[in-house]
């Protein structure tokens, strides 16, 4: 095995210091990881686009300037980027036939900042068609397949950019996370994942599913990688009207720091609600056990609206849906179909360009915000959203973070839940809450169940508790150590 390779199997934070130390160049690393995403793509279909030309560019820049001693925190490191974010000269679809042959003129904020700490793009990733799903099954293209066990979905909607990580194509990968995109993949493919404050990483960029919830996080494999992608796309954005104006916390030097005398939360509705798997449950419990002996208190903390949080979340995220997918009409944006008269234009060009899950939430966004309903459903889910941001704030009072699974289950078998609207929208039963307050969550490793596949653990924090968050996922990976597992099908 070649150094290269060595490298592209271990954390991004290696292969960095590797590139800045000159052992290897980025063109290098760049020339080997673009070989490992045409591999990827065939076999779980983790990619839809890629980026030969762009990543030989931008890794031949790195050598240029690590030559004249620029010290970039991510040197060479590939980096894979879900569909529904702009990456200059690459297609841009969202996993959706409606913008087949769209190029992104620019790059969105998130992917600048991290291409300007060294960071090489390698491809874009597959997804659920405008981010919307939970197993990668609604993208327009082809499904993806979870390097764990390809009769099984890798979650969604970022299920590429998870997949592409786990099978050690690229050690970072970005997505958006309205509901649970980042963690809840992250999850079922064995990485750490995180969504921010919202409003801490710019939305520039971004092709919009909800405006109020979407964020852009990461994945990586270690939770330093994962924190490090943090520190360099998080900051303020004059071109994002949301971003936030206050300093980014210091997430690698909290993390140093671990545990010992936070306060942490076990969500007493995770049991009650969740219909929790035997093994998440006790992989909830073994968490909480690793948690107390690195020196954290283990308490019991309840937010009682949770339960109400899935019903909230697909009313709130349908209804801006419905409105920011309108500039898909053919006109503007989208490829266009139908001639004739107006009417005919819209028609044809939706008829054809979305595909059925995106249809269903057009459908149930305009119901809940039409004349005359939009009281009863958008009105009182907002009002919803607002009780459950109190519940939080005032869990906030007595712990440091919460602790529940990312998700009920480990990852399910291609169709399980297709038939099934409802039973797929459960699966966000735990990511959705933190979305709907616009509060920072992470996702980590923590065990394998009897069948050998990743169970993650979420935390959840108030705003601006990254730093905790990431010396909580610290600790349980230490603890899990699954981190050093390398899946069954990676490449
Ligand atoms: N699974 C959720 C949904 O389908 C969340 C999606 C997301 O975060 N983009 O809406």
């Amino acid at each position: 095995m070649s150094a290269v390779d060595r490298l592209l199997d271990g954390p991004a934070a290696d292969l960095a210091r590797a590139v800045r130390e000159r052992e290897v160049t980025a063109v290098a690393v760049a020339e080997k990881a673009l070989g490992r995403v045409r591999a990827a793509a065939d076999r779980h279909g983790s990619y839809l686009w890629f980026a030969e030309d762009l990543a030989l560019a931008q890794a031949a820049e790195v050598d240029r300037l690590v030559e004249h001693g620029e010290n970039f925190p991510l040197a060479g490191v590939p980096l894979a980027v879900k569909d529904n974010i702009h990456v200059e000269t690459l297609p841009s679809t969202a996993g959706s036939k409606i913008l087949a042959g769209f190029v992104a003129a620019e790059s969105a904020t998130c992917v600048r900042r991290l291409v300007a700490a060294g960071a090489v793009v390698v491809g874009k990733t597959n997804c659920d068609e405008f981010g919307m799903g939970s197993s990668n099954e609604s993208s327009a293209y082809r499904p993806v397949k979870n390097p764990w066990d390809p009769e099984r979905v890798p979650g969604g909607s970022s299920g590429g950019s998870a997949a592409a990580v786990a099978a050690r194509s690229a050690p970072l990968a970005i997505g958006t996370d309205t509901g649970g995109s980042v963690r809840q993949p992250a999850s079922l493919c064995g990485l750490v994942g995180w969504k921010p404050t919202y409003g801490r990483v710019s939305r520039y960029g971004l092709i919009a599913f909800a405006s109020s919830l979407d964020q852009a996080g990461a994945f990586a494999r270690t939770v330093e990688d994962a924190a490090l992608a943090f520190r360099e796309m998080a900051g303020e954005d004059p071109r994002d009207s949301t971003s936030l104006r206050t300093p980014v916390p210091d997430v690698l030097g909290r993390m140093k720091k671990g545990v010992e005398g936070l306060r942490v939360g076990l969500l007493l509705e995770a049991e009650a609600e969740g219909g929790l798997a035997p093994d998440v449950r006790k992989s909830f419990e073994g968490t909480a056990e690793l948690l107390r002996k690195a020196g954290a208190t283990i308490v019991e903390v309840s937010v009682p609206r949770v339960p109400m949080a899935v019903p909230v979340y697909y009313l709130v995220a349908t209804a801006e849906a419905s409105s920011n997918l309108a500039r898909f009409d053919g006109i503007r944006y989208g490829a266009r179909r139908g001639d004739g008269d107006l009417a005919s234009v819209y028609t044809g060009t939706r008829s054809a360009g979305f595909g059925p899950e995106v249809k269903r939430r057009i459908l149930l966004g305009t119901f809940a915000l039409s004349a005359g309903y939009q009281d009863a459903y958008y009105g009182r889910a907002e009002r919803v959203r607002a009780l459950l941001r109190r519940d939080f704030d005032a869990a906030f009072l007595k712990v440091d973070a919460i602790l529940c699974p990312t998700s009920p289950e480990t990852a399910f078998r291609f169709g399980a839940k297709t038939a099934d609207p409802l039973q797929m929208y459960l699966a966000d039963v735990f990511t959705v809450p933190a979305s709907l307050a616009g509060l920072p969550a992470l996702s980590v490793p923590s065990g394998l169940s009897s069948e050998g596949l990743p169970i993650g653990m979420q935390f959840i924090g108030p705003v601006d508790s990254e730093p905790v968050l990431f010396a909580l996922a610290r600790s349980v990976e230490e603890g899990a150590g699954v981190w050093t597992l390398k899946p069954p099908d990676a490449l």
